[in-house]
């Protein structure tokens, strides 16, 4: 008897040690990885994750670089150099452009009303020319595209720095698996892809015609939205992820719909599978690969 009481206190105490260590595992999170903190409008990033300038099928040009908002959460980061990787893999000469994440420590600034807690970016169009191929993004500007995926130049621009503005189209094939890959990363949610309709509808013909399925087409047309209350979004897309569960234990704060009904309706990922030590050493290997 005497014994069974000894050996059931070992028990307590062992999870009673248990416990303890599990309260301190949210903060012991901290210490490893980047946290999104407050709203994309009024927020924080800690320790955030430095995107490299260039990288596998990417490049942060000029007018952005000078800037410097190139930090965002461990997983926006990750998931963008992924993609464009991936878009890479397929299409060799391909280079996604990003411009502005957030600036080093998150917070207000004078560009964004956003971009403020590392789950936001701008990402410039793929853009080819007639014959197909693929050209790298302008270093200064943001190209507006018509309903055809033409290049416009809106009379208040006045110009463009790009010589090659005129001849640039729409990559609808790229910018398209750029969209497909971001959906399908199970690190991230993604909860707006904001883009203006008429881009929209070309993204969303070029799924059709490469027969890709029905539901990463309804998830595409569920995030992707024509703001009403800003830019059309015709020169970039903005692409803003949800709170990872992490983050949202230390205060990080979703605004807006939670797309619910797609645990019905599209192939639902389930929770991110997001480990933060094993996603430091993919994110390290992904900046080897990109040096
Ligand atoms: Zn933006």
């Amino acid at each position: 008897m005497a014994r069974a009481r000894a050996s059931l206190r070992m028990v307590l105490g062992g999870l009673l040690g248990l416990a303890s260590v599990s309260c301190a595992g949210p903060n012991l999170w901290t210490d490893l990885t980047s946290v999104s903190t407050g709203e994309t409008g009024r927020g924080r990033v800690r320790l955030p994750a430095r995107m490299r300038l260039r990288g596998v099928g990417y490049k942060v040009p000029e007018k952005w670089r000078k800037r410097g908002f190139n930090y965002g959460t461990d997983e926006l980061v990750t998931a963008l150099q992924h993609a464009a990787a991936r878009v890479r893999a397929r299409y060799w000469q391909s280079t996604a452009g990003f411009a502005d994440l957030s600036p080093p420590e998150g917070g207000p600034s004078k560009w964004h009303k956003s971009h403020q807690s590392g789950r936001d970016v701008d990402v410039l169009f793929y853009t080819k020319l007639t014959d197909g191929t693929s050209l790298p993004p302008p270093e200064e500007d943001m190209i507006v595209f018509s309903n055809e995926g033409k290049p416009i130049l809106p009379a208040e621009y006045g110009s463009y720095a790009d010589p090659n503005w005129a001849e640039r189209r729409f990559d609808a094939r790229k910018n398209w698996l750029f969209i497909e890959t971001l959906l399908r990363d199970p690190t991230i949610r993604i909860q707006w892809i904001f883009i203006s309709r008429p881009l929209q509808a070309l993204l969303i013909a070029e799924a059709r015609k490469r027969g890709r399925p029905e539901w990463i087409i309804a998830y595409a047309e569920t995030v992707m939205q024509q703001p009403g209350d800003s830019l059309p979004h015709d020169d970039h897309m903005h692409i803003r992820l949800y709170c990872s569960r992490a983050d949202r234990f230390h205060g990080c704060v979703d605004r807006g719909p939670v797309w619910h009904h797609e645990k019905k309706t599209h192939k639902y990922h389930g929770p991110e599978r997001y480990d933060p030590v094993l996603w430091r050493q993919l994110a390290a290997m992904t900046e080897a690969l990109g040096g």
